[in-house]
């Protein structure tokens, strides 16, 4: 008989909806129906089983081809590299658990690395804009119970996270919106007619980089220069931005969705840190919470566990030693590869090759390329060691992050194919063979007993 099985967790966008409903066959290793999960979400998890996978590290040869090798010979392989390297890097974790998050701490601790993560390219503005100005937020689970008012900024969630409006933001019946959609006023502000534009009460065709000019104007309405404002702002007319205001002053629950298409035109985390002024303004007057779309399933999750670890939520320099530092600019994975500081890259749960700019891929692609990731992405093609893991949220179990920060706990589907290991595993056996090679190194060159060392009291020059 197939196995039916409820409130399964969707390893795809930032939405994390948990409601999903699978079948699987009555061996545990077909998936047979998805139900619940938009069309994106039901191809992640019938493609897990439906086509062909690479199940064993395979190591580039000098040919350059690949052989497959064993988990404990890429395992020992990846442990020298990080040994070996002055400044060793791993960056993605977008589609880990947050289980492997701890483990690549772990991990790059010992190898006196520096850890990064997908914010590093999309919402670091908005990170550094909380760290500034802070920002007065909420869960999903209220927005849909309460808001009246939802801004979509920058973000089109018809096609990033198909299921925002539907489960969270517009049309769903919440405690205190019986009525759903007919009780939301949606505006959207984005310089192309998106599809989400396309459902919205308003849209603000807003001159693309001009964000900052138009979040001023708001701000200047709700100050009482109504007067001073420009008959044209960011290319949208005074009086469409005087109407808007008005339904951002009355709303009894507003919600600010913000995208990319805020945090990454000109200025940056500075359009981000007066967008949360300006909910800081509102709230003066009505109710607002403002909120990043994240994009993967768990990008949310590294910077809640390396926050509670080091303080830091990326571009965390491990390399001191002592001490964490961050610093984005200098320690950010693009910055370090334009300037050629990193000697290994590892790249783990997200594809550096399809996202970063070619110069940075060149100069990582100089050095050693370790990619630990259960897909054949462009990374894992051209890395120098591929090691194949399960798939988080489908074979592998564990705490992913929603985009409103709520944990929550994703279960095991169907089991990896035999053999395989979880990304997590990796990490900790990379740790452990990482420190009996600290070990034997000190043995060797630093001291002539090796009878009272232990790895943690070791310090390798
Ligand atoms: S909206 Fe996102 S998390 Fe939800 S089912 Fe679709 S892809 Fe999965």
């Amino acid at each position: 008989m197939p196995k039916i099985l409820e409130g399964i967790g969707c390893p795809y966008c930032g939405c994390s909806c948990d409601d999903v409903r699978v079948v699987v066959s009555d061996d545990g290793k077909k998936i047979l129906e998805v139900e619940n999960a938009c069309a994106i979400g039901t191809e992640i998890f019938l493609q897990a089983t439906n086509h062909e996978r690479i199940t064993r590290p395979r190591l580039r040869q000098p040919d350059g081809s690949y052989s497959e090798i064993s988990y404990d010979e890429a395992i020992d392989f990846a442990a020298k590299a990080i040994l070996d390297a002055k400044k060793p890097l791993m960056y993605g974790f977008g589609s880990t658990t947050c289980e492997a998050q701890r483990a690549a701490a772990q991990l790059m601790e010992i190898g006196y690395g520096i850890l990064d993560n997908c914010a590093s390219i999309c919402h670091g503005p908005s990170l550094m804009a909380f760290f500034d100005n802070g920002h007065p937020t909420c869960t999903l689970g209220e927005v849909k119970n309460r808001a009246d008012v939802i801004l979509y900024w920058g973000a089109n969630p018809v096609h990033a996270h198909p299921r925002h409006m539907s489960r969270y933001a517009i049309y769903p019946l919440g405690f205190f919106k019986e009525n759903g959609f007919t009780e939301r006023t949606v505006i959207v502000v984005d310089p192309r007619k998106t599809d989400t534009a396309g459902v919205a009460d308003y849209h603000l065709q807003i001159k693309q980089g001009h964000d900052y000019d138009l979040l001023n104007a708001f701000r200047m309405v709700l100050y009482g220069y109504e007067s001073d404002i420009p008959e044209m702002v960011a290319g949208i007319p005074k009086q469409s931005i005087l109407e808007v205001s008005k339904i951002l002053k009355r709303a009894k629950f507003g919600v600010c969705f913000f995208g990319m298409g805020l945090t990454h035109t000109d200025g940056r985390n500075h359009n981000v840190d007066i967008a949360i002024s300006l909910m800081r303004d509102l709230n003066a007057v009505s109710k607002w919470s403002i909120m990043a779309m994240r994009g993967h399933f768990n990008v949310a999750g590294p910077n809640r566990v390396w926050c509670w670890t080091y303080g830091f939520p990326y571009c965390v320099d491990l390399t001191k030693g002592d001490y964490a530092h961050m610093n984005p600019g200098e320690t950010s994975t693009i910055d370090l590869a334009s300037r050629d500081e990193i000697d290994l890259f590892i790249n783990i749960g997200t594809d550096a090759a399809a996202h970063f700019p070619i110069d940075a891929v060149k100069k990582l692609k100089k050095h050693t390329w370790i990619t630990i990731d259960p897909n054949v992405s462009m990374a894992a093609e051209i890395a120098d060691l591929h090691i194949p893991v399960g798939i988080s949220g489908v074979e592998v179990p564990g705490i992913v992050y929603r985009m409103d920060n709520v944990p929550i706990q994703y279960r095991k589907v169907i089991d990896m194919p035999e053999g395989m290991l979880s990304d997590e595993e990796v990490l900790t056996g990379i740790a452990n063979r990482l420190e009996e090679l600290i070990l034997e190194k000190a043995k060797k060159y630093c001291l002539d007993s090796s009878e009272s060392i232990s790895s943690e009291s070791v310090i390798c020059t």
